[in-house]
């Protein structure tokens, strides 16, 4: 049986952040406020495209809407396209989110291609969530932790798609993200190692295109912190296809 291996990735506004009281997303503030940034996420996009394009494989890139109108998004022609909110909104927070649903949707489908399947920003679904998606016509969802080895299963007519979070060997939680990795705090075969814990599924890998050369904690990174970084990146993702993945997009 051959295992499908989808890495998924957010394309989103730099080191997004909640803002109190405020639907949209801003960016953490390096001393000129908190508006929106997207240098860093389209830097990281090119950086990115060049590495599966090296080792040859495709991914599933989840569009913020926001994005997809301010950055140049034809570089993803080949890849599987899915949406990410419109201005990165915490759908289970919002009255209704089938309005930032729509727009994040169709913001999409004009920059980039017609959006297949769905990420929640901040991982933040409910039922309507899944209502609104429904209503679009999207098929395939990725906003759910659950634990490794989940099987994609279905929630009325759409299929979900979970993100692995367990426990590593030494107790300590860790998700399918790869948030750690790029700030320093996990090495690449932690991600071997829980992919591996994913029997026969699919395994699913996640993170976002900024943190190619943004550190949350630290800023800008370093020409060698980016180059270091990109290497723990290829070797995650190598060392999950020597393991007998296969990479595949979601749909
Ligand atoms: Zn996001």
């Amino acid at each position: 049986m051959t295992r499908r291996f989808l890495f998924t990735v957010d394309l989103d506004r730099d080191v997004n952040i909640q803002l109190e009281g405020r639907p949209e997303a801003g960016s953490i503030d390096r001393g000129q406020g908190t508006a929106p940034r997207f240098a860093s996420a389209e830097r990281g996009l090119h950086l990115l495209l060049d590495l599966l394009d090296d080792i040859g494989m495709k991914a599933t890139f989840f569009v913020e809407g926001r994005t997809a109108q301010t950055i140049d998004c034809s570089v993803l022609s080949g890849h599987c396209i899915g949406f990410h909110g419109y201005d990165h909104e915490d759908m289970a927070k919002l009255d209704d989110p089938l309005p930032a649903m729509s727009e994040g949707y169709r913001a999409v489908k004009d920059n980039v291609s017609a959006p297949v399947c769905f990420r929640a920003p901040y991982m933040s679904a409910d039922d309507r969530t899944f209502d609104a998606l429904r209503q679009l016509g999207i098929r395939h969802d990725s906003s759910v932790y659950s634990d490794p080895g989940t099987a994609p299963y279905d929630i009325s007519g759409i299929t979900e798609h979970p993100v692995a979070k367990g426990r590593d060997r030494a107790g300590r939680t860790i998700a399918a993200y790869l948030w750690p990795l790029h700030e320093g705090k996990r090495i690449p075969s932690d991600y071997v190692e829980l992919a591996l814990s994913s029997g026969d599924n699919d395994f699913i890998l996640a993170t976002h295109t900024w943190h190619l050369v943004e550190r949350r904690d630290s800023g800008p990174m370093s020409g060698e912190d980016v180059r270091r970084n990109l290497s723990d990146v290829r070797e995650a993702l190598t060392g999950i296809i020597d393991s007998g993945y296969r990479p595949s997009g979601m749909v």
